[in-house]
């Protein structure tokens, strides 16, 4: 059931970032969305009010243990100046399971959506019209209980927060180097890599230091059980193509369940390819790339939409893929992708939610 929202205006507005040039969640806009969480009320109060810091008591539970969830979508300007955003309702659907993992209480998924769309519309101005360009919404929940006890929280707070952001590749796409990592972890089955969740982004920054200390521009990571199978490339899914056929690892409980790769699964197989979801391990691909059968590579998230891999290094050994350039899958699916998102293609599968 939708409670009703209650709004209060910003008197200040902020300047708007110059849309040529915005550094990544930086800038934030004039209101946000707060709801709040007790056991004997439940999720209640309902309410955008100016964008302003939070107090929080010290001994609140999200500093001691890690109690909080995340989710990441953007609204799109199209060139006839509608906002749109990109099926919105599958991330509140993996809020709620990432949720589930965290023992925190779910939402209601379709009054959290009203409340979005509220959001972005009182915010609508801040919808960056230049190419690449968009505006990021980061909803997220914490755990406010203040107490010291090992256990889950009886107190919570859901916010959404809004940040105009620029294009992810300045000037065009261009295929990015990757390390493989041998060492460290993202995540493990049984663990927490299906879920959005704070601890597993911090505890993946060593390896990607490590990474770009040599030159890398982000990580492959590989399961944390045999470290063998491939899981997903930074903080994207990741996709190979391999002697005509499409393969991406199979979900398997420490990889996150992308709406880009949900949505270019679909999309490859309506196109009419061999898409494999299966474990493929390192070596695999290796042998594959020894053959000359690795023929594209290719992380896919919101951030990027489609971020091609030029390079991977395993063990001091090189994999160049495609000559370094795009190759001709990922750039159809970031075409499509991205023409949807701005309504310069038809939304066959109705996946665009019009604010
Ligand atoms: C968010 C995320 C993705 C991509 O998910 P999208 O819904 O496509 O943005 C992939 N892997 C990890 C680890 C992520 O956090």
């Amino acid at each position: 059931m939708t409670q009703s929202l209650t709004t209060v205006e910003s008197r200040l507005r902020k300047q708007k970032p110059d849309s040529g040039q915005i550094p990544f969640g930086r800038t934030f806009t004039d209101h946000m969305f707060v709801m709040d969480y007790e056991e004997s009320k439940g999720w209640h109060e309902p309410r955008i009010v100016p964008y302003e810091p939070l107090t929080l008591d010290p001994a609140a539970m999200i500093f001691h243990y890690g109690q909080t969830v995340f989710e990441g979508l953007k609204a799109y300007r199209t060139d006839d100046g509608r906002v749109l955003l990109f099926r919105p309702e599958k991330n509140f659907e993996r809020l709620n399971l990432s949720s589930e993992r965290l023992s925190i209480p779910p939402i209601d998924e379709e009054a959290v959506m009203d409340y979005l769309k509220k959001l972005i519309d009182l915010e609508r101005d801040w919808v960056p019209e230049f190419e690449g360009t968009s505006l990021y919404i980061r909803p997220f929940i914490i755990a406010t209980e203040p107490s010291l006890a090992v256990a889950p929280s009886k107190m919570y707070k859901f916010m959404i927060i809004l940040s105009p952001v620029g294009p992810y590749f300045s000037g065009g796409i261009r295929p990015v180097t990757i390390n493989v990592e041998e060492e460290f972890t993202r995540a493990v089955k049984g663990g927490t890599g299906m879920a959005k969740t704070a601890g597993n982004y911090s505890s993946g920054y060593q390896a990607q230091a490590k990474a770009s200390k040599e030159g890398n521009a982000d990580v492959l990571w590989l399961d944390g059980v045999e470290k063998r199978y491939i899981e997903e490339v930074g903080s994207m899914n990741i996709f190979f193509k391999i002697d005509g056929e499409i393969v991406t690892p199979a979900l398997s409980g420490s990889i996150l369940r992308g709406i880009t790769r949900t949505s270019i699964l679909e999309l490859l197989k309506e196109w009419g390819w061999t898409v494999n979801e299966r474990r493929i391990s390192i070596e695999e691909l290796y042998q594959y790339y020894e053959e000359g059968k690795l023929e594209e590579a290719f992380g896919a998230g919101t951030a990027a939409v489609i971020s091609p891999v030029g390079e991977f290094n395993w063990l001091g050994k090189k994999m160049v893929v495609n000559n370094h350039e795009i190759g001709p899958v990922a750039q159809k699916l970031y075409d499509t992708v991205t023409g949807i998102q701005r309504g310069r293609k038809e939304d066959d599968h109705g996946w665009t939610v019009e604010i």
